[in-house]
């Protein structure tokens, strides 16, 4: 079992761009982020969401946020390079980066499976990541401890049946992160980690599992310690390692005085 609990500014003077920050588990990691310390820059498709979260961090007196409207399904490379030149303008660095956002694609045998819909979900899923991340490396650079990253899922290690696109765009996302860990360990200071949140109450989840009650699973929110662990300063050096964030979660407290550090693992 480990344990993380993030000290109170844990991520302070951090510029952390989340993808998917709208909803479900990036906007816990937003509105979290925030609360710690960081500048969050709000990015997905839907503007509205994205205004919501920007107005709880603003109510709640965190760090003023950006919001970077952004369709994964449409972004070209064009679009990525307005994104880094955007952020360089305003930031001139880039400290975390949380490929969040994904699809769920279709769950259906693999003999039934519609080729749009595999091209939409590798594209939004795997493609979209590695554009973004490829436009964004000069940014990650220019920070002195910079931390990607990748959301994963059970079926990202373990194929299942039914669970189509989206389970090989797990497992291509897992593949992508260990191949940008092992090109970024001794060439730069970017850590490159991949987390697997793990059944969670948000809106995919239900969409995944229609018949089941939303309250037997975790809450983004109480999730979000292993975030906080691989954003923070705290997770410095470790890169190209796979975390359950089941195993860290606890329920979060409104405000923490604590200026603990105490990333332990001990066995359970
Ligand atoms: P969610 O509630 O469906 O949220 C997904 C977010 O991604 C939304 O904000 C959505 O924006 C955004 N998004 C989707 N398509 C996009 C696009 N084309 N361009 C920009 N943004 C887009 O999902 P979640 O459960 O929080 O999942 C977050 C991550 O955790 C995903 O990578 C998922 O695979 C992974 N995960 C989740 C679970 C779970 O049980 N929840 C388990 C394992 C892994 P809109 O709301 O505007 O559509």
């Amino acid at each position: 079992m480990l344990d993380y609990t993030a000290p109170e500014k844990l991520l302070k003077n951090r510029i952390i761009l989340i993808t998917g920050a709208g909803d479900g588990i990036g906007r816990a990691a937003a509105i979290d982020c925030s609360r710690l310390g960081a500048t969050v820059i709000l990015l997905g498709r839907t503007l509205e969401k994205l205004e919501a979260v920007y107005d709880v961090i603003e109510r709640a007196g965190h760090g003023q946020p950006a919001i970077y409207p952004l369709d994964l399904r449409t972004a070209t490379d064009e679009d990525y390079i307005e994104l880094a030149e955007v952020l360089e303008g305003e930031f001139g660095r880039l400290d975390g980066l949380l490929h969040n956002a994904s699809i769920l694609g279709e769950c259906t045998p693999l003999s039934q499976y519609e080729s749009r819909t595999w091209r939409l979900v590798m594209h939004v899923n795997v493609t979209a990541a590695f554009m973004m991340t490829k436009a964004l490396m000069p940014l990650l650079d220019t920070s002195k401890d910079a931390s990607v990253i990748f959301t994963t899922s059970g079926v990202g290690a373990q194929g299942k049946a039914y669970w189509g696109a989206y389970s090989v765009s797990k497992f291509a996302i897992e593949g992508m992160a260990q191949v940008l860990a092992e090109e970024t360990e001794n060439t730069s200071s970017i850590r490159v980690n991949i987390i697997n949140p793990g059944a969670t109450r948000t809106n995919m989840r239900a969409q995944a599992y229609p018949g089941e009650d939303p309250g037997l699973n975790l809450t983004p929110e109480s999730i979000m310690p292993t975030y906080q662990y691989l954003l923070g300063p705290d997770s410095k050096g470790i890169t190209g390692k796979r975390f359950n964030a089941q195993e860290m979660a606890k329920e979060p407290k409104e405000e923490t005085n604590s200026s603990d550090n105490d990333f332990q693992a001990s066995e359970e």
